[in-house]
């Protein structure tokens, strides 16, 4: 079991519907350590791709990110949860529905901050349904960038996102991928990696 199997065990709340809460390490109250741990892993994982960006979501993908970013030495660039008044044609746009609070919002990144010559690493905290991911990644081609892969610290496995995005031929690398959990008995199985 690694460290954040570890974590995610003695620390992670599972909730009805499918959610598991991990407020008190990752999404609320932050452990840096476990965060700076989780930036060296991912680190570890793609150092042989030349990442010239990182690219995550708000808000809660940035803590992830940005000690991947800090690792790679590069820029962090997170898309922003936009109003589509404020959308003109400097920006690209990406539709993304919540998993966690069942509503669509338009995600953007700015023109000025991804380019045809970034090879980009995408990392997000939680992959459960995988519409978080394909928005991102549709931002990067949009561009005309590369992805060069992408990094999940927590995947749900038993839901679609995963088989998704690894059919779409990315390279998808997460640190735990939970194969089931039981919000009665408080269980928590991880698969095998
Ligand atoms: P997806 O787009 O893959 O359906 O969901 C991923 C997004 O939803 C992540 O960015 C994450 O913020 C949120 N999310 C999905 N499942 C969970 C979960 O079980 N717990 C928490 N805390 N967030 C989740």
């Amino acid at each position: 079991m690694n460290f954040l199997e570890e974590r995610i065990l003695k620390d992670g709340i599972i909730k009805p519907g499918n959610v598991l809460k991990v407020d008190s390490f990752l999404n609320h109250q932050m452990d840096v350590k476990l965060l700076d741990e989780i930036g060296r892993e991912f680190h570890r994982r793609f150092k042989s791709e030349k990442i010239t960006k990182v690219l995550t979501i708000e808000a809660s993908g940035i803590a992830i990110a940005y000690p991947v970013a800090r690792e790679f030495d590069v820029p962090l660039v997170f898309a922003k949860k936009a109003k589509s008044v404020n959308i003109d044609g400097d920006v690209y746009v990406a539709e993304v529905e919540s998993f966690t609070h069942k509503n669509k919002n338009q995600v953007i990144v700015s023109k000025k901050y991804l380019s045809p010559e970034d090879n980009v690493l995408i990392i997000d905290d939680f992959l459960a349904n995988g519409c978080a991911l394909q928005g991102l990644v549709s931002i990067v081609e949009s561009a005309g960038a590369s992805v060069a892969g992408l990094g999940i610290a927590i995947e749900k496995g038993f839901q679609i996102g995963g088989r998704v995005i690894r059919n779409l031929g990315y390279r998808l690398e997460s640190l735990a991928i939970i194969e089931s959990m039981d919000d009665q008995k408080g269980t928590i199985v991880f698969k095998e990696q």
